[in-house]
């Protein structure tokens, strides 16, 4: 994901305890709603909480298994639409990469706002803008929203300063 030579601390990946209680606080979010975090399903986040940033697919799937053994491509997609679906991962189109949901008390279908790094391939999820005059234009066009993503990209900190 680092495609640039420039100096990045991107130290925002989870893990010991704070991992530990972002993979609880989503099966309860996903036992909430009737559903079941399977191992898969878990696997695919703890994956991306620990990144802590964007993941390919194909990066995803070539450590999948516990011992490091590839997963195979719907498995890991399917992982993917169910965490989507439950707002506790969203997809970054620009980089077609995949993120964990920052926001610990996210609802299922919030408005997900990215910052991306053109240069770097970095993103950082920031609290969305309100989103009433994008659903007020829906609405007028006659379109049922399922979800809005907002992008905005330009350059990070790290790498506007070089
Ligand atoms: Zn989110
Ligand atoms: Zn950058
Ligand atoms: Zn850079």
């Amino acid at each position: 994901m680092h495609a640039c030579e420039h100096n990045h601390d991107h130290a925002h990946g989870l893990k010991g305890s704070s991992l530990e209680g972002a993979l609880d606080r989503a099966e309860r979010r996903v036992e909430a709603a009737g559903e079941r975090l399977t191992p898969i399903r878990r696997r695919a986040l703890d994956l991306l909480l620990r990144a802590g940033g964007p993941v390919k697919a194909y990066d995803l799937m070539a450590g999948f298994g516990p011992g490091g053994e590839p997963a195979k491509p719907p498995t890991v997609y399917r992982a993917l639409d169910f965490l989507m679906k439950r707002g506790l991962v969203h997809k970054i189109e620009r980089l077609n990469a995949f993120m964990a949901c920052g926001h610990a008390e996210g609802d299922e279908a919030h408005t997900a706002a990215f910052l991306v790094c053109d240069c770097c391939g970095d993103a950082r999820e920031i609290e969305p803008p309100p989103s009433a005059a994008v659903e007020a234009a829906a609405k007028a066009s006659g379109y049922a929203l399922t979800g809005v993503t907002l992008e905005a990209h330009g350059l990070c900190p790290d790498c506007a300063a070089q």
